[in-house]
């Protein structure tokens, strides 16, 4: 058996992908493939009105709000947001927990006057943050794919918050009306590389700066359907399947009891060993990352060498950190971490003992 634990694009599970499979041959008993539908034809439509009533149930989203399917991954959603939030406020307010926060904060700098008020572990900790009234919304980056980090509780705000979700949506229930603006690439909880899901207050959908391209004006976007420019339409149709499959597995509830367990069960062997570590503090540790090392790069190279050769896939750190990280979305059954867990002991058996 092999387990995945890319950080993005990550496994899918088997049921989806044999789904797929067929629909790229013949989707739906029409003779045609998946690849090859229009994306302005009646089933092309279905596929995503379908989607709507997917997130709608899954998310509970209030009728104030407006879903969006884009493109250009999370990233350019770092210069979107600046561009279509703050024409009125040319000032905006950032938690930097990490790595992405730290992207978005350098994107956003090109557009708006950015305030960073929080930063660093502690702005996880205790997200009692001190938010400003006078900027046009709070941007915070609830899961940091790479650093591992990770806060839930989102405090009330004067401001509209905006949260990049890539690593996390659908990984346990929110609120989304604590929200002003949610965004999150597919490619890890639910879906392929290509789309990104954006669900935003219909009243924060107003003028874009000036120069703004049209593609990226959500208010285009929103009388456009989407459908301003041809869409990634097997992306859409991988997240359409994952939806489906997000309803099968019993929701959002039952996602996070798998995920908390697969996470527990993970970092509890990472403590109990004399051999991995995890520096993160345990009360905003990623239950979608986790990060771990030995106490020697030379043996976190075997590691993910011999990993790999035993069918764990993808568990090296981010290139800039190193170590290890095993990615265990969704997708990622408890037995798959069990298998992990067990290599871990027995790399250790082989290994050495040693961790100050
Ligand atoms: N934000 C977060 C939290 C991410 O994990 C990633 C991708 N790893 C991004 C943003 C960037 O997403 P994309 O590669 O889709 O632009």
């Amino acid at each position: 058996m092999i387990y995945n634990f890319c950080a993005g694009p990550s496994m899918l599970p088997m049921s989806v992908l044999q789904e797929a499979q067929q629909a790229l041959v013949n989707w739906q008993g029409t003779g045609t493939s998946i690849l090859s539908i229009s994306h302005r034809s009646e089933d092309f439509l279905s596929i995503q009105n379908a989607m709507i009533a997917d997130l709608q149930e899954l998310l509970n989203i209030p009728d104030n709000y407006q879903v969006l399917f884009l493109q250009g991954g999370a990233n350019l959603q770092f210069s979107a947001i600046p561009m279509n939030l703050s024409a009125n406020i040319k000032k905006a307010a950032y938690v930097n927990t990490g790595f992405w926060s730290q992207r978005a904060v350098n994107e956003a700098k090109r557009y708006v006057d950015v305030q960073v008020i929080a930063s660093g572990v502690d702005a996880a900790i205790n997200t009692n943050w001190d938010i400003p009234d006078d900027v046009a919304y709070l941007h915070c980056t609830p899961n940091e794919t790479i650093d591992g980090i990770e806060f839930t509780k989102i405090p009330k705000s004067p401001v509209p918050v905006v949260a990049d979700l890539s690593s996390t949506i659908f990984s346990r229930p929110i609120n989304v009306s604590d929200y002003g603006m949610i965004y999150a690439g597919a490619q890890k909880n639910f879906g392929i590389s290509g789309l990104v899901l954006v669900i935003i207050r219909k009243d924060l959908i107003k003028e874009a700066l000036p120069g703004t391209p049209t593609v990226m004006q959500y208010a285009y976007q929103a009388k456009e359907n989407s459908l301003f420019s041809t869409p990634p339409t097997f992306s859409w149709y991988i997240s359409s399947l994952m939806l489906k499959w997000l309803k099968q597995q019993g929701g959002l509830q039952v996602m996070e009891k798998l995920n908390f367990a697969k996470a527990q069960t993970l970092y509890q062997a990472i403590d109990n060993s004399n051999f991995y570590m995890n520096k993160v503090p345990v009360a905003c540790r990623s239950r979608m990352n986790v990060i771990f090392n030995s106490q020697d790069s030379k043996l976190d190279t075997m590691f993910v060498a011999e990993s790999k050769k035993a069918g764990l896939l993808y568990l090296q750190g981010y290139r800039a950190v190193g170590g290890m990280r095993a990615s265990i979305y969704n997708a990622m059954p408890l037995a798959g971490v069990q298998t992990l867990i067990d290599f871990m002991q027995d790399f250790e058996r082989r290994h050495g003992t040693t961790k100050s």
